[in-house]
């Protein structure tokens, strides 16, 4: 089994992004496991070369640094010549149709006027994201699951029209951990893509800064503390918090505090010292560029070198090359 993960770099790594998804790679993968940084996804609707390229390092620094193992991971743009070959091959097994009902297209590509064609065919780069590194299980929410079937599609009509080369991957859905509420916003879930960022948590906050959104995070009516997702959402996201940070139970964890205030102290101290060896080494590899640089070639060499003979029978297959 090998599992495919991947982050976009949309915006700064949160601690959303840190609790539901980057810690647990560092703690409940597989050795076969591979983890990437998805650079070319984020260029679907107008972005900023030099902040892509500063988010991207920045996501492949905190993955390493919270404890993915850097023999794992790597820079989906590293290895663009591959994966844009094997796109290609893919847009000539795909139809028009198939890649116009992807349900994302069609909700982001509404009332926008010079939508861009890569959004119309980043579902076909995603699967071969994927089936480039001949990956068996593509752990994705709901919102990408319909991706993960096209890409399952495509394995499956190339294998049977031309000759069988790809592993047919299957959408896993992800462990179910906390989603992680926006401080302000607690019926929204914290987003890298939000418009403000006073209730979102990035995992490089200086921690008085995380003590400071922390402490103004919106907590619903109520006197006392309870947990209750559903009609106080604020103060449950709190404790929700406090539980992933110590291993503890919520409900439990709401008796134990009679205040606000002291609460909210309790949150931002474990989530200060849960986020400070990742936000030490991180800033410890973005000043030591060179050790970054080695992780980040060595991880794209294997990713091209993974994906080569696969590439290479494809397009003798479809007869190219
Ligand atoms: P965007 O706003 O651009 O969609 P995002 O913050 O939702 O960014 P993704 O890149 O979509 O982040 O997701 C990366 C990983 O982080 C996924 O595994 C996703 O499930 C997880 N994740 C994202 N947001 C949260 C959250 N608020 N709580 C828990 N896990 C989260
Ligand atoms: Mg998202």
């Amino acid at each position: 089994m090998v599992q495919l993960s991947g982050i976009t770099p949309s915006g700064h790594v949160h601690l959303g992004n840190h609790l539901g998804a980057l810690r647990r790679f560092a703690s409940d993968s597989e050795p076969d496991d591979l983890f990437f940084v998805s650079d070319l996804h984020a260029m679907t609707t107008a972005h900023n070369p030099a902040k892509l390229r500063a988010l991207a390092t920045e996501q492949l620094a905190v993955m390493v640094a919270t404890g993915v193992d850097p023999e794992r991971v790597f820079v989906q743009s590293d290895i663009a010549k591959e994966l844009g070959a094997l796109t290609w091959i893919l847009e000539c097994t795909c139809s028009y149709g198939e890649a116009a009902r992807m349900i994302q297209f069609k909700e982001k590509a509404k009332g926008q006027a010079g939508v861009r064609l890569s959004l119309l065919t980043y579902p076909v780069l995603m699967a071969a994201d994927i089936l480039l590194q001949g990956a068996s299980d593509v752990p994705v929410g709901e919102d990408q699951s319909q991706h993960v079937e096209l890409a399952r599609t495509l394995a499956r009509r190339f294998n049977s029209t031309y000759g069988d080369v790809f592993t047919v991957p299957r959408a896993v859905l992800p462990p179910t951990g906390a989603r992680v509420k926006d401080l302000a916003e607690p019926t929204r879930k914290m987003s890298k893509s939000a418009h403000d960022a006073a209730g979102v948590v990035f995992v490089l906050d200086e921690p008085d800064q995380v003590r400071r959104k922390i402490r103004r995070a919106r907590t619903d009516g109520g006197s006392v503390p309870a947990y209750a997702p559903e009609s106080r959402p604020g103060i449950s996201n709190l404790l929700d918090l406090l539980a992933a940070c110590t291993g503890r139970d919520p409900n439990e964890l709401a008796d134990e505090y009679p205040s606000y205030g002291v609460l909210k102290d309790a949150v931002a101290d474990a989530v200060i010292e849960e986020l400070r060896p990742v936000r030490e080494r991180t800033m410890a590899l973005l000043a030591d560029t060179a050790e970054l640089e080695r992780v980040r070639k060595a991880g794209a060499i294997r990713a091209a070198e993974r994906g080569d003979h696969r590439l290479s029978s494809a397009l003798r297959l479809i007869g190219a090359g």
